[in-house]
């Protein structure tokens, strides 16, 4: 049987960030409780039908649940489909200092992820986050000491009055917490969000300051020893998120708990932005996946973007001759590069990836 992702959906945080528009909801202990034995029924459930090598608690902010429910977690998931590889809980600093990261390692935990968004509190403060810099600090020094040090902190780009310098501030923040990781987003102003209802009155830095922000994070990133794997994504030499690399290569993954999105046999359904929904076992079929142009549109995040021969292997014909003509008309425009073993995009041809990729489709 051939390994799947395993994405676990903790759709609980202690406030609404302005900008967030995941799936998330203020509650209660008891709330946590049912949550997690209707996920732990439903890993059960499924014991034996799949063999994970990658879990992922996302959310949300599963530190929330706290120990004790993450671990029957993590044991009801090795229990049902074998011990992962990789690991990884996504937790924010405040909550974290709340978990006892020796006793999750014990249960199989490999991988930290936290959103830190930035090292100025000012930068903080303005995207409405609970925390500070230090608290994060001091978050990472307890994972540490856990004896888990593969670490991703996640940090935003385009935030209110943040400068070059406060970014680089922020990249040296996380480099000098010898995080493994990192993952650095553009802020996009999503509809259904405060900040979107907000959107004219922000103070948020033009288009052209956001892409130079993007140009420095990626420079002073490599600097400090994290190579760009995905247009957002950096890791130190084998810390490469394996999780999320699934995603981007169309590999197959299942998705548990209310708004989790599953790929599997060639097909993408979900479950519902609802609790009761999940609990129901409501899902929504979303269509067929892993087709050529999906396939194409996913690989091109990746620095090592489109490579032929994977190609190849996978849909049984080479990459079709119109998306390399294609590729050959835009290289004037330095975004893109076309090599023997395959095409990718440049930095620059990052910031407009939406764009290029539809013009090689
Ligand atoms: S950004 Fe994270 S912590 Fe904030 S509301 Fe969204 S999921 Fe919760």
């Amino acid at each position: 049987m051939k390994p799947i992702g395993l994405y676990i959906h903790i759709p609980f945080c202690s406030g609404k960030c302005p900008y967030c528009d995941f799936y998330s909801v203020k509650t209660n202990e008891s709330v946590y409780d049912e949550y997690t034995e209707q996920l732990i029924n439903k890993i059960r459930s499924l014991r034996g039908k799949y063999r994970t090598d990658t879990v992922y608690f996302g959310g949300g902010t599963p530190s929330l649940l706290g120990t004790e429910r993450l671990c029957r977690l993590l044991d009801a998931a090795c229990e049902s489909f074998g011990k992962a590889e990789e690991v990884t809980v996504e937790v924010n600093p405040e909550s974290a200092p709340a978990l006892d990261f020796s006793k999750l390692a014990a249960h199989g935990l490999n991988r930290v992820s936290m959103g830190l968004q930035s090292s100025d509190d000012r930068e903080l403060a303005l995207l409405g986050r609970r925390h500070t810099a230090e608290q994060a600090a001091y978050a990472v020094g307890l994972i540490k000491k856990g004896g888990i040090s593969n670490i991703s902190l996640d940090l935003m780009l385009g935030i209110g009055e943040q400068t070059q310098s406060s970014l680089e501030k922020s990249i040296d923040f996380c480099a000098e917490l010898e995080a493994a990781h990192i993952s650095a987003y553009i802020l996009k102003i999503e509809e259904g969000t405060l900040y979107y209802r907000r959107k004219d009155t922000l103070p948020l830095p033009d288009e052209d300051s956001v892409c130079d922000l993007y140009e420095l994070a990626v420079k002073r990133l490599e600097e400090r020893g994290y190579r760009q794997y995905e247009i957002s994504n950096f890791a130190k030499p084998g810390f490469e998120s394996r999780h999320n690399l699934k995603y981007w290569r169309c590999e197959e993954y299942l998705g548990l708990g209310a708004a989790a999105h599953s790929f599997i046999g060639g097909r993408r359904f979900y479950c519902t932005r609802s609790l009761e929904d999940f609990y129901r076992d409501v899902t929504a079929d979303d269509g067929e996946g892993g087709g050529k142009d999906e396939y194409i549109a996913l690989a091109l995040r990746l620095t090592e973007g489109l490579v032929f021969d994977r190609y190849e292997k996978r849909f049984g014909e080479p990459v079709p001759q119109s998306v390399i003509n294609s590729a050959q008309q835009l290289l004037p425009t330095k975004l893109i590069r076309i090599t023997d073993e395959g095409i990718s995009l440049t930095v620059k041809g990052f910031l407009c990836s939406n764009a290029v990729i539809s013009s090689l489709l």
